[in-house]
């Protein structure tokens, strides 16, 4: 008896041996990066993984396979985005900015001249009653202004184009916790093809960058890709997505999210949703839901409408639509990169009552830039004329 109590006794004690040995190689090996975690924790886990390769001892010689670990990317800081990313308005800087500085310095401005400047704003989609204030202004201060140097041209053209940009509004994204700890709540609407599972990537990126801890919700249930789309983009910085099966209900995955984020203690939850302009009552219908069942968790903080620069003033009439179904707090103008019509940031806060908050420059993961007037106008002028 004493035999078999000793030999219970040995068996355990191995048994406990070789789980001390085994388990802490296990927990540093493939751990994932825990949801929202900022590109920091990279490093942690890649620490981890080194610290836990066997070096010696009777297990040595089968090495437990060890998962690839994503390199999180380290997004661009958000400060300044906008002028770095200048030279990407070219197209529009062409036009507006070079164009109209021709004109101005002409030796006579009379009716035709003014005529041809009001076109060329017209042409930029700055929009009708903008163009009107513009001109109006311009032709009072060039008139009390004797000399009309370049450089004192740019200047004056460049505070009635700032001035017609609403500098004053208010373009801070409500992106910060609640004192509670619930996530902050972004809601990002429009119609399809504008940009908007991209632009909920790059935001994702965006908020990374400024330190916080995102969570992605993938509410487009109807276009196959667009999950994937997401799911990729939050990979790369460390943000987990929550998605459905495809065709689920939207509302019922941006609630999964919420949930989700509520219990990760992220900073951010980013919910793409579907822009499927089918009808606009059914469109009405389902972002009123997704908005209704996300607020059975607290309220949305910023509703983002994303539009796409490209298509001017049709994309304008088709945004109304979006404004009637959800309160949207601001807009997101996406392709500025590919047009000549960079007025039409102009326009599009003067129709829609509300201020463009990022603008997007490029494909690439960082070329989503907050809107800044000022710095917007300097890179529309460009270089001729000297500084403003
Ligand atoms: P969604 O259907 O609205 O979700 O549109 P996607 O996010 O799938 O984007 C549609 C296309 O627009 C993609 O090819 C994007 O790369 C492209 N895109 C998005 N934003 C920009 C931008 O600022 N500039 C350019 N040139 N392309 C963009």
């Amino acid at each position: 008896m004493e035999y078999v109590i000793l030999a219970i006794v040995l068996v355990v004690a191995l048994v406990v041996a070789v789980a001390a040995f085994v388990v802490p190689r296990r927990r540093g090996g493939a751990v994932p990066p825990a949801p929202g975690q900022p590109a920091e924790r990279t490093g942690t886990v890649a620490l981890e993984q080194a610290v836990a390769v066997p070096s010696a001892g009777p297990l040595a010689a089968e090495p437990m396979p060890v998962e690839p670990v994503p390199v999180l990317e380290v997004p661009e800081p958000t400060a300044g985005r906008l002028v770095r990313l200048r030279a990407r308005l070219a197209q529009s800087q062409s036009t507006l900015g070079r164009g109209l500085l021709g004109m101005l310095s002409r030796d006579r401005l009379d009716d035709e001249a003014w005529e041809e400047i009001e076109d060329a704003l017209l042409q930029a989609d700055v929009g009708v009653a903008a163009t009107g204030q513009i001109v109006e202004r311009l032709r009072t201060r060039t008139k009390v202004l004797g000399t009309r140097s370049q450089g004192e041209l740019r200047a004056m053209l460049a505070d009635e184009l700032v001035a017609a940009l609403d500098p004053g509004a208010d373009r801070s994204l409500r992106t910060l916790p609640h004192s509670d700890g619930r996530p902050a709540i972004v809601l990002v609407v429009g119609v399809n093809g504008t940009g908007k599972t991209t632009t909920c990537g790059k935001l994702a990126r965006v908020l990374v960058a400024d330190g916080r801890t995102v969570l992605l919700g993938a509410a487009d249930t109807f276009r196959a890709a667009a999950a994937d789309q997401l799911t990729t983009w939050g990979a790369r910085v460390g943000a987990d997505t929550v998605r459905g099966p495809e065709g689920a209900d939207p509302a019922s995955v941006a609630f999964d999210a919420v949930r989700a984020g509520i219990e990760s203690r992220v900073d951010t939850v980013v919910v793409d949703t579907a822009g499927r302009l089918h009808t606009k009552s059914g469109l009405m219908d389902e972002l009123g839901k997704v908005k209704r069942v996300l607020e059975k968790q607290g309220p949305v903080d910023e509703t983002l409408l994303v539009l796409d620069a490209t298509t001017g003033q049709n994309g304008v009439v088709q945004a109304r639509v979006f404004t009637e179904a959800v309160d949207v707090t601001g807009i997101v103008l996406t392709k500025l990169d590919g047009t000549a019509k960079g007025g039409i940031v102009i326009s599009v806060q003067r129709d829609l009552g509300m201020p463009v908050k990022l603008v997007g420059l490029g494909e690439g993961p960082d070329d989503l830039a907050p809107f800044e007037p000022e710095a917007f106008v300097d890179a529309l002028l460009g270089e001729t004329g000297g500084a403003a």
